[in-house]
């Protein structure tokens, strides 16, 4: 429920620190609290034991935490668990528990909908509705790294923000996000266990590069043809591929950091050695690995997942570049948990 009270989560350290001292209170309250909000993950103050009933109750007066709520969990028949994200304000989104091995990785969402327009993504058919808040994108990985203790017994071990939305159309939530959930007052993840994933604009990479990021950067590429990656992306009209690789190029320099380009293969829209040919030379430009992802259909009829022949010819020419590449196979497709598939289906919105 949407509340009329302050969101304690939009104070920063300093500002809880300074609330308390104005109060008469010691300021190292303001640092309990923020550890029970960004350590513990706690959504209530009374879970927040170390303070006295009093303050506790005074916070409550004063304050909510807006938080939010899984509202429906959908199991997979590989372990995936996709779980419909209830926000404050009523919307929804989706994240995704992916087990692997003795790994956890949890996908979140960055955005109610999103702005982007790629033919081949189920997200993409609903508008953008809003951006989530930092602390909308913490509580998707708290939750999950309960999910992964209750049903894997392991914690959480790896994030991709490959949810809904375009995480770099929602920059400074989404950087606020990852420090709070690498930094030690928080939940102390390491940077290198994050992959972001973009589908590539260039200003906002450069940006990134600038700021020192330490997490992973992947690339939804598709296509290193620049006429075909408009087609299949139309917005990339605005952000032609040679300024993705001069941002690119920024990017390694600043953070020496290998980029994952994301590629779908699809039948007769680059499953050809023009386009197998245009991948290995993007590749070579800038230090780099090729994730060739399955095709998850979401009902358009354009698209369909190109042969397997047609795939490990990629695997061949790119291998022999020695370009890092893997084949990427689906989880969660019969939830509709797949790269892709999030849109909200099982709310029916
Ligand atoms: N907006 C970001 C993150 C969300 S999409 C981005 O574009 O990277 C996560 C990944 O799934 C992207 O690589 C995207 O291109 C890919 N994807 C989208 N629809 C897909 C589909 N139907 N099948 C397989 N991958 C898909």
């Amino acid at each position: 429920m949407q509340s009329t009270k302050k969101d304690i989560r939009a104070l920063s350290l300093e500002a809880l620190q300074e609330f308390f001292s104005q109060r008469g209170e010691k300021a190292f309250r303001g640092k309990q609290v923020y550890q029970w909000l960004w350590n513990k993950g706690v959504h209530d103050f009374n879970a927040m034991t170390n303070l006295s009933k009093a303050t506790r109750a005074f916070l409550d007066e004063h304050f909510t935490i807006n938080h939010i709520a899984v509202d429906q969990q959908q199991r997979s028949q590989d372990g995936t668990i996709k779980n419909a994200i209830q926000l404050y304000d009523g919307k929804v989104v989706e994240s995704v528990l992916i087990p692997v091995k003795d790994r956890t990785t949890a996908c979140v969402s960055s955005q109610v909908g999103c702005s982007l327009d790629c033919r081949f993504c189920a997200t993409a058919k609903l508008a953008r509705m809003r951006n989530l808040n930092a602390d909308e994108i913490f509580d998707q990985v708290v939750a999950i790294d309960q999910q992964s203790r209750v049903y894997f017994g392991r914690p959480l071990s790896n994030i991709v923000y490959m949810g809904m939305g375009e995480p770099l159309m929602n920059y400074n939530n989404v950087l606020a996000s990852i420090e709070k959930i690498t930094s030690t007052k928080g939940l102390g993840m390491s940077p290198k266990r994050i992959t972001l994933s973009t589908s590539g604009i260039p200003k906002l990479i450069r940006k990134m590069a600038e700021d020192q990021v330490r997490f992973n950067l992947a690339v939804s590429l598709h296509s290193a043809v620049q006429e075909t990656r408009e087609q299949i992306m139309p917005f990339c009209t605005k952000f032609p591929l040679t300024d993705l690789l001069d941002a690119l190029r920024f990017w390694y320099e600043k953070t020496k950091s290998v980029i994952t380009y994301e590629y779908v293969v699809w039948k007769g829209i680059n499953d050809d050695m023009v386009h197998i040919k245009a991948l290995v030379d993007f590749c070579k430009k800038v230090p780099s690995k090729v994730n060739l992802i399955e095709y998850n259909p979401i009902g358009e009829d354009d698209f369909k997942q190109a042969s397997l022949e047609a795939i490990e010819q990629y695997q061949e020419y790119l291998t022999a570049s020695r370009i890092p590449n893997s084949v990427r196979r689906s989880r969660g497709k019969d939830i509709d948990a797949a790269c892709g598939q999030l849109a909200n289906k099982a709310k029916g919105e």
